[in-house]
């Protein structure tokens, strides 16, 4: 089954080797297993179950909540010769029909589904009409109410998946768990515990950096102009501050574009169209910007506040590099900046047991400011795992020159 996975690699998709961890997981899938993929951002999560889809017989549900990339999604794998579609609310009630039709009839291998849509008639409808092979839950952190982006609607998917009078394989994919969202993904979903399949989370192009005690806006200027022509993401914890950002930099004539929840969705999505074709090259964005965005060139993630917690940091961060390339993600920290999120926090409708959970979120992030370990390895620990010193992160660096100034002190005073 393996061999045939391998030909699909190459013959469909042009590539030579699997990416860390995709060959297990698609070992897993093929033996008829469930798993849970936990992978870093750019791991190669999508080719996990696009690749045994394309090798079982019968169709594939994958869930998506990014409903803005579905249509992405499904023109690339078209342009592949892949036939595939999605349902979601943006579609027209006549639309959705047709699609329902052809996916009935067999026409497509992938069908992206929003999560929100298990809870309506047309799905319950074609769940209980085609034979799913598989259902893979994209972004899975999302079923659990301890991960950083709950959404109810990934509840109702579990009952979904088990009001089948058969089980499909569910493959659970995410970026982002700790030890207690990956308890959460599996229990929710029913995988086993041993198809667990955790690649190493250490990101090893990317430079993690802290800056403190510099004037913001003038460290940002002045990256900006050495690394002028280089793509990537500023980003900020309010839409006022985009918005001043943005004109800052295009003040200076810096190319940027701007995306946040207050723009219209015409706007927003023009402003992502520039920036992934390179019209624009830097983003100043909210946390609105960027989930699952397949960009490979960005060569520097930039957060000029704090987000609200390690998994948003690294999830955005990780928008970095996903080439492979040496990249740079780098936090501009002043520990008030903890005070926004607070406040977000008290604003928020969440009970207090969670809101509890999300100020020792922040406190955690914050403490990441101003860790002296290493960068790479605080993330790595906070997510339950081990590594290495990383020897590129601004700590690391520090280390070294610190040593080595003692180093030529010892030298200069033994001479
Ligand atoms: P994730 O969902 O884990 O963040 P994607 O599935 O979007 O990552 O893949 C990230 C990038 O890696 C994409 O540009 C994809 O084409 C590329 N990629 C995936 N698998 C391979 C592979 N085996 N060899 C080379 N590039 C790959
Ligand atoms: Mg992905």
């Amino acid at each position: 089954m393996l061999t045939k996975a391998y030909d699909v690699l190459k013959e469909i998709y042009g590539f030579s080797e699997f990416k860390t961890g995709q060959k297990e997981v698609i070992d897993k899938i093929l033996q008829g297993k469930d798993a849970l993929a936990i992978m870093p951002t750019g791991g190669g999560k999508s080719l996990c179950y696009q690749i045994p889809s394309l090798v079982f017989e019968g169709i594939t549900i994958v869930v998506s909540p990014l409903i803005s990339l579905m249509k992405d999604q499904v023109d690339a794998l078209t342009e592949l010769g892949i036939p595939a579609t999605y349902l979601n609310s943006t579609l027209t009630a006549a639309e959705m029909n047709v699609r329902l039709k052809k996916a009935v009839n067999g026409d497509y291998k992938l069908i992206y589904v929003a999560p929100e849509r298990f809870q309506t008639e047309e799905i319950f409808y074609l769940m209980h009409t085609i034979t799913i092979s598989m259902i893979a839950i994209d972004e899975a952190h999302c079923i659990s109410q301890w991960g950083h982006d709950f959404r109810p609607s990934y509840l109702s998917l579990g009952e979904s998946i088990q009001q089948l009078d058969y089980r499909p394989i569910v493959l659970a994919l995410t970026a982002t768990a700790t030890p207690v969202v990956s308890n959460d993904i599996i229990s929710l979903l029913g995988i086993h515990s041993d198809n667990r399949i955790k690649t190493g989370f250490e990101r090893d192009n990317l430079a993690f950096q802290v800056i403190k005690g510099q004037e913001r806006n003038r460290f940002l200027l002045d990256y900006l102009t050495v690394n002028k022509g280089q793509s990537g993401i500023v980003y900020a914890s309010t839409r006022k501050e985009v918005e001043r950002i943005y004109e800052l930099l295009n003040a200076k004539n810096i190319k940027a574009g701007k995306y946040h929840g207050g723009l219209k969705e015409d706007e927003r999505n023009s402003w992502q169209e520039k920036f992934l074709y390179d019209e624009v090259t830097v983003m100043v964005a909210t946390n609105a910007f960027g989930m699952g965005i397949d960009k490979s060139n960005v060569r520097f993630v930039i957060h000029y506040q704090i987000p609200k917690n390690i998994e948003a940091y690294y999830q955005e961060a990780g928008r970095a590099g996903r080439d492979g390339l040496p990249s740079d993600a780098i936090l501009l920290f002043s520990p008030q900046d903890m005070q926004i999120q607070k406040f977000f926090v008290d604003q928020s409708e969440l009970n207090d047991e969670l809101k509890n959970q999300e100020y020792r979120k922040i406190r955690e992030m914050a403490q990441y400011g101003s860790t002296q370990i290493c960068l790479q390895r605080y993330i790595v620990e906070y997510f339950g795992d081990n590594c290495d010193d990383c020897g590129r992160c601004s700590n690391c660096l520090d280390d070294r020159e610190a040593t080595d100034i003692t180093l030529e002190t010892q030298k200069v005073l033994s001479c």
